[in-house]
Order: C-alpha cells, then sequence, then structure tokens
C-alpha cells in the first residue's frame, strides 16, 4: 500500500486542473506578452484567473492581484518593501517570512502562546517602540506545521491603531477553509498560492491594497503592471484559475478529511497516552495532525513510515529536506526534546479511512515496541 499524507507540502493537481491542462498544451505557444493573436488568447486566460482568484476571496475594487512563482517570492517581495521602515512578525511564521525579515534592520519577532497565537500584549508594545513612517506586521494566518488558525480581527484593530499595515499568509489556508478577505479584518497585503489544492507549483499571488506599496523584487519587461516582471507562467496561472474556480467544492473536500483527522488522533492518543498533539486547542486546519511522542525522534519515524509507503513530514517541512526541530514548536514553548520527535500528517480529498488505518498499524509498530 502506499500513502501519501503530505498535502501541505504540496497536493496532486485536481482532475479539473489536469483536463484544463491538456486543452492548454494543445494551444500550441503562449506568451502573454506578446500583441499578436495568441498573446492576447494566452492574457485572456491570464485575466480570467485573476478575475476568478479575486473573488475565491471576495477582493472588492480596493484591491489587486499581483502574480508571482511561488509563495516565498510573495513573502519576499512584500517584505523588502519595509527596508527602511520596520517589520514586525510572529515566531511561528513560515521561513519564508522569517528569513527576510530576520535581515532587516529594524524587526522584531513577536512572542507566540501554545497554540501559536500571538501575544497581543507583545504585539502592541514593540508596534509603539518603532517610531518608522513604514511599519508592517506579518502574521500567518493558518500554521503549516500545526495548522493552527489565528484570529486577525484583534492584530488588524492593533495594527490601525499603530499607523502599521498588515500583511497575512493564508497560503494553507485558502482552499482548504472558507474565508473572505472581509473574514480577515481586509489585511493590506495576503499571500496565496495554489498547489497545495490542486493547482501547479509555479504560481502564487500577491492579493494587495491598491493604495498599499509595492516595488518589483523581479525587474525586466514591465509584467503585471510593473509590479513583477517576467513571462507569466501561463500553465501554472490557469491552474491556480481553475482551483480558485471551483474553490467551494474543493473547500468541502478538504473538510472531509476532517474526520480522518480526528479518528486518527482518536488512535494514536490510545496508543501512547503521551503524545502531543499540537494546537489540538486551538481552531484548525481541517486535514492537518502534528504530533510528538517523547523519545521518537522525527528521523526514525520519517524513514520507517517511508519504508511502509507512507509520507509524512516533520514539523517543517520545507527546509530543503533537511530534518530539523521545528522554530514554531519551539517558539509555542516546547522543549527542543519534543520538538525533535514531531511529525505532520497533512490529508487530502483522496486520502481513505484505508490509509489512515495502514499508517495507524506502521506508528504503532514503531512507537510501541
Ligand atoms: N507560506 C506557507 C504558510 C507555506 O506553508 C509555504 C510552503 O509550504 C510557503 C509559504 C512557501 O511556499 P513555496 O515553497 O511554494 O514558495
Amino acid at each position: 500500500m502506499f500513502a501519501y499524507l503530505d498535502h501541505n507540502s504540496t497536493s496532486e493537481p485536481s482532475i479539473l486542473v489536469k483536463e484544463k491542462l491538456i486543452s492548454l498544451l494543445s494551444q500550441g505557444a503562449l506568451n502573454s506578452s506578446s500583441i499578436h493573436s495568441k498573446g492576447r488568447l494566452a492574457k485572456k486566460i491570464i485575466e480570467e484567473s485573476r478575475m476568478n482568484i479575486l473573488h475565491s476571496v471576495q477582493a472588492n475594487n480596493d484591491y489587486e492581484l499581483v502574480f508571482t512563482s511561488c509563495a516565498t517570492e510573495s513573502n519576499n517581495t512584500i517584505i523588502s518593501n519595509f527596508k527602511e521602515g520596520a517589520v514586525l512578525c510572529s515566531a511561528a511564521e513560515h521561513l519564508s517570512v522569517l528569513g527576510p525579515v530576520s535581515k532587516l534592520a529594524n524587526h522584531y519577532v513577536i512572542k507566540v502562546n501554545d497554540n501559536g497565537h500571538i501575544n497581543l500584549d507583545d504585539l502592541s508594545a514593540n508596534l509603539k517602540k518603532f517610531d518608522k513612517k513604514q511599519k508592517l506586521v506579518s502574521v500567518i494566518f493558518a500554521n503549516n506545521e500545526t495548522g493552527a488558525i489565528q484570529d486577525l480581527k484583534q492584530i488588524s484593530s492593533m495594527c490601525k491603531a499603530h499607523g502599521a499595515l498588515l500583511h497575512t499568509d493564508a497560503v494553507q489556508a485558502w482552499g482548504r477553509i472558507d474565508f473572505s478577505l472581509n473574514d480577515l479584518s481586509s489585511p493590506d497585503y495576503i499571500t496565496i498560492s495554489c498547489h497545495k489544492s490542486g493547482g501547479l507549483i509555479g504560481a502564487a499571488a500577491i492579493i494587495k491594497k491598491k493604495k498599499a506599496p509595492l516595488l518589483p523584487l523581479i525587474i525586466g519587461g514591465g509584467q503585471e503592471s510593473g509590479f513583477r516582471a517576467a513571462t507569466s507562467n501561463l500553465l501554472a496561472i490557469a491552474s491556480f484559475g481553475e482551483v480558485a474556480k471551483n474553490i467551494k467544492s474543493i473547500i468541502a473536500e478538504f473538510q472531509k478529511t476532517q474526520a480522518l483527522r480526528d479518528f486518527l488522533e482518536e488512535k494514536i492518543k490510545k496508543l501512547r497516552q503521551d503524545v502531543v498533539i499540537f494546537a489540538k486547542t486551538s481552531p484548525r486546519l481541517p486535514n492537518t495532525s502534528c504530533f510528538a511522542a517523547k523519545g521518537l525522534s522525527q528521523e526514525l519515524q520519517l524513514v520507517k513510515l517511508d519504508l511502509a509507503g507512507i509520507c509524512v513530514s516533520s514539523g517543517a517541512a520545507c527546509s530543503s529536506g533537511r530534518i530539523e526541530p521545528s522554530h514554531a514548536i519551539k517558539a509555542m514553548g516546547y522543549s527542543n526534546e519534543i520538538a525533535s520527535c514531531a511529525i505532520r500528517l497533512s490529508l487530502g480529498p483522496q486520502n481513505t479511512q484505508a490509509e489512515i488505518e495502514y499508517f495507524i498499524k506502521h506508528w504503532e509498530e514503531i512507537a510501541c515496541q
């Protein structure tokens, strides 16, 4: 048997996306910057995707969308605009936010609680400390490791009170839970991408308020209204648009994975009562479970599960194949020892009860010898 339980890393392209791509591939050369008929066709496909994506988060006319190549680029671009100002981000951010923020002269990493939610007193105190004209607060909406969902309402009003702009990385939330920009208290910037929910790797977006500043990170031919140069990745963008067009049914499919996730957590807790399930008391993504049992290293679990054909990841899956204790879990107050035992299962619409039972059988062999 084979079980792919790593959808927060990337997901299989959906059938709708595959069909769309096959039809596009038969159209031949498509560069949206060309002014001839093929170029105009490509442009039309890209603009349809843009509209569908904006519609998927109920963006009003105050917002615009810039396509990028990946969420890492989106996050880096936004943060690079605040080099002269100050950026505050949470300690549980993805490394594509924490990395560029840590390079800035004026930055602060906001403490989080044991669910990974930011400490509002720490945010408020540190927003007061920076007397810069431009301030940005960057807070992840749904955590990629634990699935914890953050309530952005109070964060947003605190940003407004201190004249700071708000960015949220909603990469893991888009396609998994239903939300509008209004539900997120209308942030100034949001990052989303499509490869976690059935689209291709190679396209992501910055959705921004038109009045929020954005200088490009990649400069060249002036594509994307000058916000991001380079020939558009038509196939990936078309797949993004296709996911957006079907967002309601994709979310419904991901919501169904919660029953399997809850079944899994109940079983592992029975097998090892000392299991820690991270962010269990927080609202969470329906498909994500991150847990640790003391003395059971990430390496041992990942290798043995892989030998049985089961794909899971350590908490921090995006770290180029490295296995390291997760910075996010440590920031939540857990010891290095527990953090180095954490594994993450992230389910997708294709997963079955039989696959979860297969995982449980193999995990029991590793955890209960
Ligand atoms: N932000 C979050 C929350 C993520 O989970 C990821 C990837 O897992 C990224 C950003 C970076 O995405 P990418 O590697 O596609 O650029």
